[in-house]
């Protein structure tokens, strides 16, 4: 019986441990899939004894590790190494390896699901932390690309960075007081902002015709950012739900193939 393990700091919300035993019923795969709790600033010596007590063979890792589980690794797919963050662990006989798989969940959900273009569309992303970026790395993937894309950030300085990093896909970063107007095709919520039931406090004219606007953070209710996209006039909103079961089927490919 494999083992799987889902890390972060909270953890007892994760769904992941639920998407993966039905990825297992449907695959026929025999495999445990629990979560586990770490220290803040104690990934490194908590991982290590997570590998000698429980032989791990794989691990998803979620906020605020993420950076912690790429510094971790003894290797990174191309995709982690671009995103600067890891969320899968895959353990082998050479040691970890490290994927980032939020990105193509991103867009796989969004262009599956949604039915929503990213090719050719103007992209707003809110947020300059690690899921802004994972999106960023997995928009790189894309074959064609988005028409714009704008990242602005509560720290205007952190989205500046986050979008030079990014110049290739023609990012732009900014603060939220200096976004231009829109209409946006979609606007993403990666900031934060929805675990403290919060909206980020950019200027309402910003949703005006938004043909999307997604949310990374999921919950039984409708987000603050959803609400307030759908007042300000977005057409459609959702949450990260669908994201998180497409970095999941990513992950699980990782693992078992
Ligand atoms: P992070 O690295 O800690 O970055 C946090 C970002 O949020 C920063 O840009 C920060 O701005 C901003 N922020 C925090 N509080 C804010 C507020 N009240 N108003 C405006 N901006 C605020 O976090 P992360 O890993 O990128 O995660 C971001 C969100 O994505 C979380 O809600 C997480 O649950 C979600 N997520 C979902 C999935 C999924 O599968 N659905 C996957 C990954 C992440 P400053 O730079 O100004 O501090």
């Amino acid at each position: 019986m494999q083992r799987f393990f889902v890390i972060g700091n909270p953890v007892e919300h994760s769904r992941s441990p639920e998407i993966h035993a039905a990825f297992a019923r449907q695959t026929g795969a025999e495999l445990t899939y629990e979560r586990r709790l770490f220290a803040p600033g104690r990934f490194a010596e908590e991982l290590a004894r997570l590998v000698e007590q429980e032989h791990p063979a794989g691990c998803n890792v979620t906020v605020p590790f993420k950076l912690d589980a790429a510094a971790a690794c003894g290797a990174l797919t191309a995709r982690a190494a671009r995103a600067g963050a890891v969320n899968t662990l895959v353990f082998g006989a050479g040691g970890i390896t490290g994927d980032n798989t939020d990105g193509a969940g991103f867009v796989a959900d969004v262009e599956r699901r949604r039915g929503a273009r990213l090719a050719g569309a103007r992209l707003l992303i809110l947020g300059a932390g690690g899921a802004a970026r994972g999106l960023l790395a997995g928009l790189e993937a894309l074959p064609r690309g988005c028409a714009e894309i704008v990242v602005a950030n509560r720290t205007a300085a952190r989205a500046e960075a986050l979008a030079a990093d990014f110049a290739g896909l023609g990012a732009r970063g900014c603060g939220f007081a200096q976004l231009p107007g829109g209409p946006f095709d979609i606007i993403v919520n990666a900031t934060a902002s929805s675990m403290g039931g919060q909206a980020p406090a950019v200027p309402g004219g910003v949703y005006a015709g938004a043909g999307l606007a997604y949310d990374l953070f999921y919950a039984a209710q409708p987000t603050a950012f959803m609400r307030a996209a759908l007042l300000c006039g977005a057409k459609r909103a959702c949450d990260g739900l669908g994201m998180l079961v497409e970095q999941a089927a990513e992950s699980f490919e990782a693992w078992l193939g």
